[in-house]
């Protein structure tokens, strides 16, 4: 899968991403994940991208033409390498929907997707109209900037494409499959600071030790996100 990243700190980006798990599937080509930087796409003198909002108001927004000469790199480079291929843009916006693994996986299924990141009070709504196929949101609150999010998605989405983990299975039976969250997890020693790991999971009995998960995975989340379980199970009156 190929990932697209517009941003006004490229460097920021590819730091994040290039460690662990996400920095070993690019460099063995499991994952193209490539940087551009806005700024290289401005056309003034002083290199800038940002202008006062038309209205009045505090703050410097990240004006249109610079941003979609970025994307007409993307574009271009895309069309150049696939066959009818557009960019699936995506904007990190505080208004956007809030990110769940049902979108990781769901973005997981494309063959590319470009993240645009915003900056100071955003980015010039006629930029969204033009390229923007959707807006994501990581969470009900502000940040300076759509780096940290864009990285958060492209590790979420990179980690779901083929070859990147090392089975399936790592993440088949994870937090948010089946609408529960994983059961607690136990490794050696068997007994730290008086507290014993559970002693089925010592039993080697495989029939007891997914039940043991079931429940216990079923319990936690009835815990710390019962939320989950009237999704999972919604009330008689909302099924119609
Ligand atoms: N003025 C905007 C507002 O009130 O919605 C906030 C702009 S924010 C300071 C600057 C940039 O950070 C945004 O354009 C966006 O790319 C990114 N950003 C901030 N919070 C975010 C969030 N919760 N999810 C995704 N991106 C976010």
């Amino acid at each position: 899968m190929r990932i697209d990243i517009m941003t006004l700190f490229p460097e920021f980006v590819d730091y994040v991403l290039s460690e662990s798990i996400i920095g070993r599937a690019r460099k063995a080509g499991k994952l193209d994940i490539r940087t551009y930087n806005i700024r290289d796409y401005s056309e003034d003198k002083h290199r800038r991208v940002d202008d006062t909002p038309y209205g009045g108001g505090k703050g410097m927004l990240m004006a249109a033409p610079p941003i979609y000469r970025c994307y007409e790199a993307v574009r271009d480079s895309l069309r150049s390498e696939t066959e009818d291929e557009e960019p699936y843009v995506i904007y990190m916006s505080p208004a956007g929907k809030v990110f769940t693994q049902e979108d990781a996986k769901r973005l997981a299924k494309k063959k590319e997707i470009t993240l645009l990141c915003g900056h100071y009070e955003g980015v010039d709504q006629r930029l969204i109209d033009e390229i923007v196929d959707e807006e994501i949101s990581i969470g009900d609150f502000v940040l300076t900037g759509g780096e940290i999010p864009a990285c958060l998605v492209a590790d979420a989405v990179g980690r779901l494409c083929d070859g990147v983990l090392s089975e399936p299975e790592c993440y088949e039976k994870e937090s948010f499959e089946d609408g529960v969250l994983e059961y607690p997890q136990y490794t050696r020693p068997p007994v730290w600071m008086g507290r014993e790991v559970p002693e089925v999971l010592i039993s080697g009995h495989h029939a007891n030790i997914e039940k043991w998960r079931a429940e216990a995975a079923l319990e936690k989340t009835r815990e710390k996100r019962p939320d989950l379980l009237e999704m999972k199970d919604p009330p008689e009156e909302e099924r119609s």
